[in-house]
């Protein structure tokens, strides 16, 4: 029998569903997706969990306001969220939805054994409520009102079951003791201790005066209330009272937010004892990125989204600035600046052109396949020393969740490889037998110096570094590269390079941090003005001209067709947009003026070979922007075929630029 793997399973926060993820949600993410890809390539077993936490008074609320079920409301959440991961590249294994059956029979059974247990009572909750918004206001006094409508609240006292929180000061403290890594980092452990020295509450567990939530077994109008239902979230996708089938219980890390720390390392540890299960082994709490030192919030409008970003500069540069940016677990400032300036300095002048320029010398030099390296010199050696070292410190930094250092460790060696280059300049080399042969060496080096990089980064930066293995000919899937077994000197000679590709193309900066910010504001748009939060992505997925005869239901009348303004135009300039593999950006002299326009052409038409061409152009459009470039009109095309292929409509003679079309 194969030995099994040795397991491992994380966690992200099961994110609540009032409303979409943001730059804050995406961070927590693609901590976990890096370590999940991280320790998959350590040869671990590993199961990665996130979710959505769909019950409470401000989901019921929602689904009010939207006029749908709250079942439906949360589910096109759930789909959104979900979709949202998807096109981010971020996969995890387990998706767990606070209303699935499994849940609810996690959650009622962990109630169960904790009340078994003796830590459960029936009591009272007093607290000042609103009657308008039906909820309790946490944390306010009599005679204040309530935060959402203003009015006067009221003190309430219901009927609640009470979980005997203050039974674990002394177990909670001794755990800490014996196991000083449980919460990290090391700032928030002590904060959290002297939290549990300074004496714990009973907690309240269940209300009556919410519909919308787990029903307590033969205890109705009881339902679960927030912590007890949320966090046995991460217990229930791993097989619930089942889970020692599963094997994957105890968590071995669940990344939180700073804000919810206290939840998932008092609560969260005390209920599982109560229940006499076993206990998660690590909690790691992150900072917050702040923009002009505020916590990014709807409310405050300073919301980053993270579509547009990946959308403009690709995922993996928004996954290596916030890992590259800040040190894990403290706070850290955001700024489309810094982000873009990041952008090109370390990935399109840094990873991006060593890729490049490694992969044209060999295809100019060695007909596209690896050399075979001859003799070495000193500085090949020391090059070599340097990226063989860097796969040890890598790794460790790697597991002590350093993500910042070790991605400044593996930009040292890229750096190190730059200078290489430029000081053994292997184009000014020459064709002599002893030319060659000192090119070999020095671009096998090279080559096989990338390789490391790619794998090294694959964590961080999966795409790019997938494109970059590609290249240098790899055949096996990155993903599955044991980083355990990589060494210096593995760089097959002979091996025929990949097709090329420019990984990250250089952005100008105002421009780029134009377009992102247009780009957020219509998907902001998009989903605050509409009630109903799921789906709708914000960029039309087939943009401007490429619209063939759409269907009309009815007949217009002439008057309404002449409302339309189409005139010939003629094509000035094409040119592709960075971050939209679709669209082209034409310049079309309309008779009257020179117009931007964009076309949803992209993937059939060269840009060239469309200079001068006569098009039949919508000159009295609104402009709007697509994918954050402003389009002033329309092209007329034709779409044909099932994929809707557009071909542009023509002229068979010769038209006067600025004829109108009737
Ligand atoms: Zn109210």
């Amino acid at each position: 029998m194969p030995e099994r793997k040795e397991k491992f399973y994380l966690t992200t926060p099961i994110y609540y569903t009032n409303g979409l993820p943001h730059l804050g949600h995406t961070y927590t993410t693609v901590v976990c997706d890096t370590v999940r890809r991280y320790k998959r390539m350590r040869g671990y077993d590993v199961v990665m969990t996130t979710g959505t936490d769909e019950h409470g008074v401000n989901v019921e609320r929602a689904a009010k306001k939207a006029g749908i079920p709250e079942r439906e409301f949360v589910a096109n959440m759930a789909e959104a969220w979900r979709a949202l991961w998807d096109e981010l590249g971020i996969t995890a294994d387990e998706f767990v939805r606070t209303t699935d059956l499994e849940h609810v029979r996690t959650v009622q059974w962990l109630f169960k054994r904790c009340r078994e247990n003796g830590y459960v009572y029936k009591g009272h909750y007093t607290g000042q409520y609103c009657i308008y918004d039906n909820a309790f206001v946490n944390d306010a006094k009599p005679g204040e009102n309530c935060p959402d409508c203003g009015r006067p609240l009221e003190t309430l006292t219901e009927e609640n079951y009470f979980f005997k929180l203050s039974a674990f000061q002394k177990p909670l403290l001794d755990f800490y003791r014996k196991n000083p890594d449980f919460i990290q980092p090391e700032s928030r452990r002590n904060e959290i201790v002297t939290f549990v020295q300074g004496g714990l509450k009973d907690l309240s567990i269940t209300r009556t005066t919410i519909r919308w939530g787990i029903p307590v077994p033969g205890e109705e109008p009881h339902v679960f209330y927030v912590w007890f239902d949320a966090l046995t979230a991460y217990l229930s996708a791993v097989g619930g009272p089942d889970y020692e089938k599963r094997g994957m219980w105890p968590a071995d890390v669940h990344f939180v937010g700073k804000d919810i720390i206290r939840f998932h390392t008092v609560y969260w540890p005390a209920f599982l004892m109560a229940a006499m299960l076993p206990l998660p082994k690590q909690v790691w709490a992150h900072g917050w990125f702040l923009m002009d030192a505020a916590k990014m919030s709807k409310s405050k409008g300073n919301v980053v989204l993270p579509r547009p970003i990946a959308n403009m500069l690709g995922m993996d540069a928004l996954r290596y600035f916030m890992l590259r940016e800040v040190v894990f677990g403290q706070d850290g400032n955001f700024s489309y600046d810094s982000l873009v300036t990041r952008y090109n300095s370390d990935l399109a002048n840094g990873l991006g052109n060593l890729a490049s320029r490694t992969a044209a010398l060999i295809e100019k030099n060695f007909a596209g396949k690896v050399p075979k390296p001859a003799q070495r010199q000193p500085q090949d050696d020391a090059l070599a020393k340097e990226a063989q070292s860097a796969i040890g410190e890598v790794l460790e930094r790697y597991d002590k969740m350093e993500f910042a250092r070790a991605l400044e460790a593996i930009w040292a060696v890229i750096a190190a490889a730059d200078k290489y280059l430029t000081t053994e300049q292997p184009w000014a080399l020459g064709t002599s037998e002893e030319g060659q042969a000192r090119k070999a060496t020095i671009l096998w080096t090279t080559a096989e110096l990338l390789r490391i990089v790619a794998a090294l980064a694959h964590p961080v930066l999966p795409d790019s570094t997938a494109k970059v293995w590609a290249l240098l000919g790899q055949t096996t899937s990155l993903d599955s590269l044991e980083l355990d077994g990589l060494r210096w000197g593995q760089l097959v000679p002979g091996t025929a390079l990949g097709k090329s590709q420019t990984l990250f193309p250089r952005v100008e900066k105002t421009e780029a941090i134009e377009r992102i910010e247009s780009m957020a504001n219509e998907e902001l748009n998009s989903t605050s003005a509409a009630p109903k939060p799921a789906s709708a992505p914000a960029a039309p997925a087939t943009p401007a001209a490429a619209v063939g005869v759409p269907a009309v239901p009815d007949k217009i009348a002439i008057e309404d067709f002449a409302k339309v303004e189409m005139r010939v135009g003629q094509i000035k300039t094409a040119e592709r947009i960075v971050g939209a593999d679709k669209l082209l950006k034409l310049t079309v002299d309309i008779g009257t003026e020179i117009r931007q326009i964009c076309a949803g052409i992209a993937q059939y038409y060269e840009p060239e070979a469309l200079i001068g061409r006569k098009v039949a152009v919508v000159v009295n459009l609104a402009p709007r922007k697509l994918r954050g470039v402003e389009s002033n009109g329309m092209i007329i095309a034709a779409s044909v075929g099932p994929e809707g292929r557009p071909v542009l409509a023509g002229f068979l003679e010769d038209v006067e630029v600025g004829a109108r079309l009737k």
